[in-house]
Parts: structure tokens; C-alpha cells; sequence
């Protein structure tokens, strides 16, 4: 097929592959097949021809289908929808190339958590299923490049979406929240149900967005003092944070910064705890 046959088929066209792709699961391939759910999901990123968005783990482009097609219908004439997607399984990165012109998709082949997210313009916007094996750890590498982020959208398991989202008080607030929160708006969308994929995963999905706070976000006076505090502080969650935190911080810190030493971690807000690292980067232990 040549590019000008690919470009004039509709991005809502799924091409029919001689075979089935079998999912692999050492990718955490688990496709979303429920039309409305994608609907909701593409409605939430509300994707524009101006925005430059990367798609991590396109997969059999269920999204990137949907996605195009909304950005199509903001194209002006003669301008066509785009977007770059990072896709580790190069029998799906084959099959993507078969489907859509280059200019349709920028298919960068790769492992997502080696991918210089630098190369993109920014500001970027981020969005994918993602593989629920590496979600934290692309989270964490993301985080990285928080200054070119306009925003992300992703797929996650839902455990890991309420820890993100958690709130101070709350029984899911963790680590994760609270090394997100302090630079990102955290925000739960809504959940999927297992039998939107196909093959059926095990577990519950949900939908969160994360908005860089720009001005907002909080700076710790030494970042690694900072998370390895929140580490400590969640690493025995149940102690209060006299004990957990006894390594870190001075005998004087909790009278002098106001916070009562019998309270746990997931009673801190992220201030709190950029406090106390602050605190301990000036004071020391
Ligand atoms: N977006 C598709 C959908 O919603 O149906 C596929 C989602 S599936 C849960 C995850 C996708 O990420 C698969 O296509 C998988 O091959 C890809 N993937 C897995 N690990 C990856 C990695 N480290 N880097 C890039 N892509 C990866």
C-alpha cells in the first residue's frame, strides 16, 4: 500500500491484518476494545491539532485511532492529524506502519522507559494505556521531564490511581501520592471495567490526568533530602513520625515547624513535608 492510499484511509478504519496480534504479557498487552470507554477517554484529553501529543504503548492503535480522528475534526483544509507514539512490540510498531502514513504517526520503536522525552517539542501532552508493570516506574521518569509537560492522560490500575490521587487522611495516600502532588494536580477521571480489554485483565483500570502546577509547585531546598524523608516517613507508615522520622529530623523540629510528632505519614500534606526536609537540609539531624 503506498502513503497516499494510507493517508486517504480514514484513521477510523482499522486495517484487518492477516493474522490476529496475540497479545504478549510480558508487555502488559491488554487492548481496550469498549468504543464508549475510548470515547470518554479520547474526550478527556480533547486533543487539538495544535497540540503535540506522544502516545506511549499505541499498541493495535485503539486510542490513536480515536484520538486522530478528533483531531482531524479540527484540521483546517490540507493540514493533517498527527502524533508521535513510543511502542516497544515491533510486531505492533509493523502493523502501525501498514496502517498510518509517517505523517500520520512519527512511530518512535523503543522501550518507553529509555525514551528521551527531550527530543519532543514542548509543551508535550502525554497520554496511554499504560502497561501496568512499569506504570510507576514511567511515572517516576516522566516526573523527570516535568517542565516540558503540558499534561498526561493515562490508563492505570485503579489501586494505583487511588494511591496517586489520595489526599491527606485518606487510607490510600502513600509515597506516590505525595511525590506527585507536590509538583503535579492530581486528578482521578473515572474507572474501566475489566471487560473493556481484551484479553480481560484481573484487576479494576481508572483514568488520571496530571497537570504539571507550574508557580504552585512546591521546592524543597534539597529534592533527594526531600524524598528520601517521604520514603522513610511511608516505609513504616504505621510508626508515628517521631519514630519513623527520629533519623532524620532534630529533637526541636516538630515544636519549632508545628506539626504533632504523634501524627503518621498519610496525615502530612505535601507542605508538611517539605517543611520538615527543609528543616532537616538547614538544621540536620
Ligand atoms: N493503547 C493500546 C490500547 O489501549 O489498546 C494498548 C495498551 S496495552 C495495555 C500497553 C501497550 O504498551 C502495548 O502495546 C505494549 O506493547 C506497549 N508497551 C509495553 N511496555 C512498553 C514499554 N516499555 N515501552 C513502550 N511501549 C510498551
Amino acid at each position: 500500500m503506498n502513503s497516499s492510499a494510507k493517508s486517504s484511509q480514514a484513521a477510523s478504519q482499522p486495517v484487518s491484518h492477516s493474522s490476529p496480534h496475540r497479545a504478549k504479557k510480558r508487555f502488559g498487552q491488554n487492548f481496550l476494545v469498549d468504543k464508549s470507554y475510548i470515547r470518554r477517554i479520547v474526550d478527556a484529553i480533547d486533543p487539538k491539532p495544535s497540540d503535540r501529543i506522544l502516545e506511549i504503548g499505541p499498541g493495535q492503535a485503539a486510542l490513536t485511532r480515536e484520538l486522530l480522528d478528533a483531531i482531524s475534526a479540527h484540521c483546517k483544509e490540507g493540514e493533517t492529524a498527527s502524533l508521535d507514539v513510543v511502542e516497544i512490540d515491533r510486531d505492533l510498531v509493523a502493523r502501525l506502519k501498514t496502517e498510518f502514513t509517517p505523517e500520520q504517526l512519527r512511530i518512535h520503536e523503543g522501550d518507553a522507559l529509555e525514551f528521551d522525552f527531550a527530543t519532543l517539542p514542548s509543551p508535550l501532552r502525554v497520554v496511554g494505556n499504560l502497561p501496568y508493570n512499569i506504570s510507576s516506574p514511567i511515572l517516576f521518569r516522566l516526573c523527570d521531564y516535568e517542565d516540558r509537560i503540558a499534561d498526561m492522560t493515562f490508563m492505570l490500575q485503579k489501586e494505583v490511581v487511588d494511591r496517586m490521587a489520595a489526599r491527606e487522611g485518606e487510607d490510600d495516600r502513600g509515597r506516590l501520592s505525595v511525590m506527585l502532588q507536590y509538583r503535579f494536580d492530581v486528578v482521578k477521571c473515572f474507572d474501566v471495567p475489566p471487560g473493556a480489554f481484551r484479553p480481560i485483565p484481573a484487576v479494576d483500570s481508572s483514568i488520571v490526568q496530571l497537570k504539571p502546577l507550574g508557580e504552585k509547585r512546591l521546592r524543597p531546598k534539597n529534592e533527594r533530602t526531600f524524598a528520601n524523608i517521604v520514603t522513610a516517613a511511608f516505609t513504616q507508615r504505621r510508626k508515628m513520625i517521631r519514630k519513623s522520622l527520629g533519623a532524620f529530623a532534630p529533637v526541636d523540629a516538630w515544636a519549632n515547624l508545628n506539626i504533632d510528632p504523634q501524627a503518621r505519614a498519610e496525615t502530612l500534606s505535601c507542605e508538611a513535608f517539605v517543611a520538615i526536609a527543609d528543616y532537616v537540609a538547614t538544621k540536620g539531624a
